[in-house]
């Protein structure tokens, strides 16, 4: 809730002036049990940022994460030590992510044996549950990361976070570095367990069309904020912000009519220097539709009677967007 984080910036050399670069800017979402909440946006949007400031991992300079009640913001190194078994991440990488001098199965045990959350004793039984839940047969628990092919890596990546029976998963990227047709199967296996475990997932992605069947709810990142955030079903058949218009169009639609009718629409330039914002909205330097009260005032996210959520002056009142692909 209230979600910021900014980093410090120096520029102009040794006596140069110290700068904020507010990487997160006063974020906030909610995710129910059980359900998937798919951040989105393109690199520097601050949606990594954002899942690891949840996570503690980057510090935030203000606001709360709670989690079952608890803000884990406020809790101390040792609480916080306990409190993480509460919170697993499923990175991009399975390459790099797994640690290559140990076996599968030490990898996926790891979490409980620091964490020891359950008795020693019960740890090797969770293992080889874990193991079928994600599709991996018992006899590979022994074999090395090397040995698996990338798909397989992630299924490793799934189980270790799985172990400590979390209240949320995060997903950073967690399909982005595997081909479409091992994409698919991930998404479908983490759909799987959701299902099976009653898992919650926070799931952060650059691409619109992988969140399209996984998720309940999207909230779209611009430079350090929230955009547009609504149910997936509204987003994606009646988007309100520009820049969601334009991610859009981008995504190849199943529907054939609806693809002959979707004009592709390109943003141009660059964002701004995220540490010299403008005063007005963030993507007005981008925006095909932007108009003088754009450059000039800073829009608030703000509630339309469909449920959506937008920052844009230009999306009326009854929620008729200023742009159609
Ligand atoms: Fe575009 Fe203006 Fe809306 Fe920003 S506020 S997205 S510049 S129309």
């Amino acid at each position: 809730l209230n979600l910021s984080v900014r980093f410090p910036v120096k520029r102009g050399g040794a006596f140069g002036r110290t700068s904020y670069l507010y990487a997160v800017d006063d974020v906030s979402f909610d995710i129910r049990r059980g359900e998937t909440l798919a951040i989105v946006g393109e690199s520097g949007s601050g949606k990594t940022t954002t899942a690891l400031a949840v996570a503690r991992l980057v510090a935030a300079c203000d606001g709360e994460v709670k989690v079952a009640g608890q803000d884990f913001l406020k809790l101390d190194d040792q609480a916080l030590r306990k409190a993480r078994a509460r919170l697993q991440f499923i990175f991009q990488d399975p390459y790099s992510s797994l640690n290559p001098r140990l076996r599968a199965e030490k990898i996926v045990r790891e979490p409980l044996d620091s964490m020891e959350t359950v008795p020693a004793a019960d740890r090797q039984g969770i293992v080889d549950k874990l193991f079928k839940a994600v599709g991996l047969h018992p006899e590979q628990q022994r074999l090395f990361p090397h040995q698996f092919s990338g798909g397989q890596r992630q299924r490793i990546g799934i189980a270790r976070a799985l172990a400590t029976q979390p209240e949320l998963v995060i997903c950073d990227e967690a399909v982005s570095a595997l081909d479409v047709a091992v994409q698919a199967q991930i998404l479908n296996l983490l759909k799987a367990l959701q299902a099976e475990f009653d898992l919650t997932y926070l799931f952060i992605s650059h691409d619109l069309g992988v969140v399209q069947h996984m998720c309940d709810t999207i909230a779209v990142m611009y430079m350090g904020r929230i955009v547009e955030y609504a149910d997936r079903l509204s987003l994606f058949n009646s988007p309100k912000h520009p820049y969601t218009v334009a991610l859009l169009s981008a995504v190849p639609s199943v529907d054939k009519e609806r693809r002959a009718e979707t004009r592709r629409i390109l943003i141009p330039g660059d964002p701004p220097d995220p540490v010299n914002l403008p005063p007005g909205c963030r993507f007005a330097n981008r925006c095909p539709v932007a108009q003088d009260i754009c450059r000039q005032t800073d829009p608030a996210l703000r509630s339309l009677p469909s449920g959506h959520r937008v920052a844009c002056h230009l999306v009326s009142e009854d929620g008729t967007p200023p742009l159609t692909p």
